[in-house]
């Protein structure tokens, strides 16, 4: 096991917009660079594992002793050429030249690889291209096989002195090591390469979405002469919701639930039993919290409401309060649903002394 893997993060990525540099990014929840040395580590296939970095001295090495953090050049052929020069005193037998923008490659293709370098001195994975591709020769178009088209990966692997001679000569920045070999008409093995070993390259490449879910619940007491307030709208009863606000069970538990999606506690935390929310109209209560999540990059997938009484008939309300509840939050009244729900006339709300409600919300924040 005489195997070195050279994993190159000094670039500039110019084509990614972000503060941070695109290897420190994040991507699914560990910077990029740090996929491909979790990866050639779980192989153990490697002595030593180098990564080449812009500035070492802000990565701390809390991965293996095997690892080495060296600094790189400006150009990628640079990077590749300090790499393999830093490596030649160990006397590798192979060696391994990677792209830290890949870190969806598998241990399956690292192994198949180093199998394929007992037999010969550079082996590059490629896969075809999915696109038409047309090659312009000084006016002229021209359509290309897209079958005979080879779009080449990393992991690339090598025969440590073949690579390393024809490296150390080269003056034309080559993209990837691949190039020094064909350049000079050198044997090389192509093998399958993976689809998901993608290149991040622009920024959306590696925007991430993640959904949240909440949860609501509340219950106000019903008492006579008092105006009912559901989902936001006044609904025909004898009795109203008793509460500082207006008692509006569907939207305090559409608050809550969004509250717990966004892990923002809850709706007593923002309208305290204070004089100034002294009957409050809940939609007033709604609103600044969707601004919010307008704000956050938040959107609401779907919002599912239980509200459990045995009187009113919810059927007979259920499009009014539906619309209703739509046009507060701002979404289509299709991402709504609302069931009604009766107690079996048991307790208080079976006596139609109260009514409940739970709501589940689902969110997505967009990066
Ligand atoms: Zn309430």
């Amino acid at each position: 096991m005489n195997n070195f893997f050279v994993i190159l993060a000094a670039g500039n990525g110019s084509r990614f917009k972000t503060k941070q540099k695109k290897q420190y990014v994040l991507y699914k929840n560990l910077r990029l660079f740090e996929h491909s040395i979790l990866k050639a580590l779980k192989s153990k296939l490697f002595k030593k594992i180098i990564l080449v970095a812009d500035e070492p001295s802000k990565i701390k090495n809390v991965y293996s002793k095997d690892l080495i953090i060296i600094k790189g050049g400006k150009e990628r052929s640079i990077s590749s050429k300090i790499a393999l020069k830093y490596l030649k005193k160990f006397k590798p037998k192979n060696v391994l030249i990677h792209d830290a923008a890949r870190p969806d490659f598998s241990l399956n293709l690292i192994k198949k690889i180093i199998n394929n370098l007992k037999k010969n001195k550079a082996v590059i994975p490629f896969i075809n291209s999915t696109d038409s591709i047309k090659y312009k020769l000084k006016n002229n178009m021209y359509n290309l096989n897209k079958n005979k088209i080879f779009l080449t990966q990393t992991p690339q692997g090598f025969d440590f002195q073949s690579v390393y001679k024809l490296s150390i000569k080269d003056k034309n920045f080559v993209t990837d090591e691949a190039s020094l070999f064909i350049d000079l008409d050198k044997k090389i093995k192509f093998i399958k390469g993976e689809n998901k070993n993608k290149k991040i390259t622009f920024t959306e490449d590696i925007k991430k979405n993640i959904n949240y879910l909440g949860l609501g619940f509340d219950i106000h007491r019903l008492i006579l002469g008092k105006n009912l307030y559901l989902g936001g709208i006044k609904i025909p009863f004898h009795s109203g919701l008793k509460g500082h606000s207006d008692g509006d069970v569907i939207l305090h538990a559409i608050i809550d639930a969004i509250l717990g999606a966004t892990r923002r506690k809850d709706i007593g935390t923002y309208f305290p039993n204070t004089k100034k929310f002294k009957n409050i109209r809940s939609p007033k209560m709604l609103r600044p919290i969707i601004d919010n999540l307008s704000k956050l990059n938040i959107i609401i997938n779907n919002i599912d409401i239980n509200l459990i009484c045995e009187k009113p008939k919810v059927s007979k309300y259920r499009n009014k309060i539906i619309n209703s509840i739509s046009k507060i939050i701002n979404i289509n009244k299709d991402k709504i649903n609302l069931k009604g729900k009766t107690v079996e006339k048991l307790g208080l709300i079976g006596k139609e002394k109260a009514i409940a409600c739970e709501v589940i919300v689902s969110i997505t924040k967009y990066d």
